[in-house]
């Protein structure tokens, strides 16, 4: 099978059309949560995103965005892109949203937004010792997907060591999944990338190759930006993009 990574979209409908465009033949699409917020495009990207039909888990800025979560806990500009959410989201889109789990198990696929440790708790992992506390929750799967960070990068660790490895994969890259050993895989945000990169991230996962490959892609950022200033969101949200931070 060959799986398509589309995490943290963010309502951006220029960099998931910039994606999806050179993605190729994809079996089945993974999104490990975020479709709206910040962005301009909520209801177009629920459109795009729905048609693709992917497994899906929830992002702490989709269940804000449907009022599963307060906003409380997320920044000013954070709040403002929520409520200006909430007040276009289509109903459909927020149902189809509201549907999502915090994490997504079968015998193929594991995959959540935050951490393994407390789904709801949407907690970041952004270094090894926060990828040890996820590790031990993954049971028999050997691949952990998720976003929220925003960063494209693999923790891997040997079974029975309680050291984990970090690989930053922030202009892309692939890796290959080895037997005996668990990996924390972020592919990156599409829509608006924090690693340094502005390029549009994505992921795709090869489970008969076993191997993992993170591209980015250009999108014009400067017609996304436009439209958010137009539509009034805060300039620190469409400033940051140009700089994927
Ligand atoms: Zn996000």
């Amino acid at each position: 099978m060959r799986y398509g990574i589309v995490s943290d979209i963010h309502s951006n409908l220029e960099a998931l059309s910039a994606v999806l465009e050179v993605f190729g033949t994809v079996d089945m699409f993974l999104c490990p949560g975020d479709i709206v917020g910040y962005g301009p495009n909520p209801n177009e990207c629920c459109s795009i995103l729905r048609d693709l039909k992917p497994i899906s888990v929830l992002g702490n800025h989709d269940a804000a965005c449907v009022g599963r979560q307060s906003i409380e806990w997320f920044n000013p500009h954070a709040q403002a892109a929520i409520l200006w959410t909430r007040e276009r989201l289509a109903e459909s889109h927020a149902d189809y949203i509201l549907g999502f789990p915090d994490i997504h198990s079968d015998e193929r696929i594991l995959m959540t937004h935050g951490s393994l440790r407390n789904p709801l708790d949407f907690e970041y992992i952004m270094s090894h010792w926060e990828a040890g506390e996820s590790f031990p929750e993954m049971g028999d799967h050997p691949i952990c997907f998720i976003g929220h960070t925003h960063i494209a990068e693999v923790y891997v660790q040997k079974a029975d060591n309680l050291d984990a490895d970090q690989i930053s994969l922030y202009d892309g890259g692939k890796i290959t999944v080895l037997p005996g050993y668990k990996y924390i895989v972020n592919c990156g945000s599409v829509g608006q990338p924090r690693d340094g990169n502005p390029l549009a991230s994505y992921g795709i996962y090869d489970s008969d190759e076993g191997t993992i490959e993170i591209r980015r892609v250009e999108y014009d950022l400067a017609v996304t930006q436009n439209k958010m200033q137009e539509a009034g969101l805060p300039p620190a949200l469409w400033q940051r993009l140009k700089y994927g931070m």
